[in-house]
């Protein structure tokens, strides 16, 4: 069985590297913070001395680091040097697209191949090998890893070539953030009429997981048949304006919001179901 090397032995990693024992992969470690292996060599894994040992002696190296500079310090020059041809990179850190692209090109000139491969799911989908992963990289590289891919994930989906997997997961991020940050003006607001807390994020939850199944189709196939109008849902942004200027709330990402669909209904079709805001096409009907 091909020997991992995990680097990164943080939140996920720490996750990543225990699923992948508990599928009986022969795993060895290295984090800057060496105490955080302590639980992982308990469990079998091996305590590479520095990132050179630890590519060295690896088939496949999993990198599940902070961002662009610490890829860049331990991946790129610290690791790639020591690692064997024919050695797999799998980049899992959320990092920008010319990252990744950056990490395939230099893992073909020394005869490696490299996946990009951000995730989905957090602390608990690590530990359990329940994550999503999203992978950039050669169709044939993803099937030769794909045992090891499924060790960690649930889901595997091939987004594209290197560096795509990264607009897909930085996309996601922003309006994963957007939403909680909205959820805050909210509940500002919310608290400001006297609203109790626990009632607020309840409707808001219930509220986000509804319209998450709702408009998913709608969205998909760009069907923007109108259920609820965007003329109308301006007319809530104005009004929800209104109650926080009266309130003395600030809310920057509900003017934001407001200046968008302003936007989108000077081109007329304000009748139109409020979904299509998120067609940045403009509406195809
Ligand atoms: P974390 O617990 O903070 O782990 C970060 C890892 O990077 C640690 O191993 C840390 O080492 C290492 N690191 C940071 N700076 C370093 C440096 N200068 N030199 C060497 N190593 C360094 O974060 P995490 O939540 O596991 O996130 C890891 C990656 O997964 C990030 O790119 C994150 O955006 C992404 N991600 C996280 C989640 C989540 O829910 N947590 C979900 C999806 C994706 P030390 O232990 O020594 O600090």
């Amino acid at each position: 069985m091909n020997r991992i090397g995990v680097v990164g032995i943080g939140i996920m990693g720490g996750g990543i590297a225990a699923s992948l024992l508990r599928k009986g992969f022969p795993v060895s470690v290295w984090n800057r913070s060496p105490e955080k292996c302590a639980p992982l060599v308990e469990a079998g894994a091996v305590l590479a001395p520095d990132p050179a040992s630890l590519a060295a002696e690896s088939d496949v190296i999993i990198s599940v680091l902070r961002d662009d500079q610490v890829v860049r310090e331990v991946v790129l020059e610290q690791m790639l040097p020591h690692a064997k041809p024919g050695t797999t990179l799998i980049d899992m850190s959320t990092v920008t697209p010319g990252m990744s692209r950056n990490l395939a090109q230099k893992a073909q000139l020394r005869g490696c191949h490299f996946l990009d491969a951000p995730v989905m799911g957090s602390k608990e989908a690590a530990e359990n090998g329940q994550l999503t992963i999203l992978v950039g990289g050669p169709a044939e590289t993803l099937e030769a890893q794909r045992d090891v891919l499924n060790a960690m994930g649930q889901k595997i989906v091939h987004v594209g070539p290197n560096g795509s997997s990264a607009f897909l997961k930085l996309g996601c991020n922003q309006f994963v953030a957007g939403i909680i940050a909205s959820v805050g003006e909210g509940l500002a607001l919310a608290k400001k009429g006297g609203v109790d807390r626990q009632t607020a994020v309840d409707v808001f939850m219930g509220t986000m997981a509804r319209v998450a199944v709702l408009k998913h189709s709608k969205i998909a196939e760009r069907d923007w048949a109108t259920h609820f109008a965007l003329d109308l849902m301006f007319k809530d942004l104005v009004q929800a304006q209104q109650a926080a200027d009266e309130a003395h709330v600030t809310m920057p990402i509900l003017s934001a919001v407001t200046d968008t669909f302003e936007r989108v209904r000077r081109q007329g079709i304000g009748e139109l179901d409020f979904s299509v805001v998120a067609d940045p096409e403009g509406a195809s009907v």
